[in-house]
């Protein structure tokens, strides 16, 4: 019966941990962000900078970035670049390449 117990105080005690720490809403990257900022990445891609940018074509986006990670259709994914923060599908920084 202790030992029972013990089981079950431990599973409890596991199960605590992996939720603080595996389960995490992971947040938008913001324009602001430093490394978005040295980038140009703008969440909307018929905003970024032409001038600054002259390859830039609207056409470009994360969702055919080869560096995307999300899934077609989602608003939202994982870039390879930024790590936990989530582009916006119809984003674009600098570091854009053609999806094969
Ligand atoms: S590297 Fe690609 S997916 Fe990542 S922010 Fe730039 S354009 Fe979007």
């Amino acid at each position: 019966m202790a030992s029972s117990r013990r089981v079950f105080l431990m599973t409890v005690a596991a199960g605590g941990a992996a939720l603080s720490t595996g389960v995490r809403a992971q947040s938008m990257l913001e324009e602001g962000d430093p490394t978005a900022l040295s980038l140009g990445y703008k969440a909307d891609t018929t905003q970024v900078n032409a001038k600054k940018f002259p390859k830039h074509a609207a056409s470009q986006n994360c969702s055919n970035c080869a560096l995307y990670q999300g899934k077609a259709g989602n608003p939202s994914g994982n870039c390879a670049i930024f790590g936990t923060k989530q582009v916006a599908a119809t984003g674009w920084c600098s570091a854009w390449a053609q999806k094969s």
